[in-house]
């Protein structure tokens, strides 16, 4: 991955929120507290004209940016659990430039702020099906079914676990918006 990339898939992933702004906020309203599209929206925003201002010049301060703006940016607790990931991918990618260990290091930075486990119908899932299904190269084939595999599960983490058994059938938003983060990276090229 080059640094033209990766700017060119975090343009493309906060088009993609923007515009599923709506959709993502009505699943978090059916599960949680429906601001789900909000935060992402806003985060991802500041996050672009962050990196429009400062035009950072390599891959770790690129992701290290992302990071930094999506924590102090976003309220929601989706703003930190991002800003995690790639304050995370940020330091993985000072030693290396491979895309499994980078995002190994990202989904680390996630469980490490929320301490969820795979399985709590939460983003962490996607995160670990996603890098699963890309270390088999069945990245571009499996997403959907991956992130569609949220429904079926009882959410035990984040505010959507006030429910209970009630969370099964819904989609997990996080999950949603992290499926939108792995889809405009491969949009992007970003593919190893
Ligand atoms: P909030 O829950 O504060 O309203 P958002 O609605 O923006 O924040 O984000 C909700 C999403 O965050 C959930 O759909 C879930 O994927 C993710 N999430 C919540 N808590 C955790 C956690 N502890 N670990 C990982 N992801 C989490
Ligand atoms: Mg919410």
């Amino acid at each position: 991955m080059d640094v033209i990339q990766v700017k060119n898939w975090l343009d493309l992933f906060t088009i993609k929120i923007n515009e599923e702004k709506a959709y993502l906020s009505d699943l978090d309203s059916a599960i949680g507290d429906g601001d789900h599209g909000m935060n992402m929206a806003r985060g991802t925003t500041e996050m672009m004209v962050a990196l429009r201002e400062k035009d950072p010049q390599t891959v770790v301060d690129v992701f290290k940016l992302a990071g930094m703006t999506l924590v102090s940016k976003v309220g929601g607790a989706s703003g930190p659990l991002y800003g995690s990931a790639f304050i995370g991918m940020a330091k993985a990618a000072m030693s290396s430039d491979e895309l499994v260990t980078i995002l190994k290091a990202g989904l680390e930075g996630i469980q490490k702020r929320g301490k969820a486990e795979v399985g709590e119908k939460t983003m962490v899932d996607m995160w670990a099906g996603a890098i699963e299904a890309l270390e088999n190269q069945q990245l571009a084939e499996r997403i959907v079914e991956i992130s569609e595999g949220s429904k079926d599960k009882i959410a035990t983490k984040g505010r959507a676990s006030y429910l209970g058994e009630r969370s099964i059938g819904h989609l997990d938003p996080g999950t949603i918006s992290s499926r939108y983060l792995f889809e405009t990276m491969l949009e992007a090229g970003v593919t190893s």
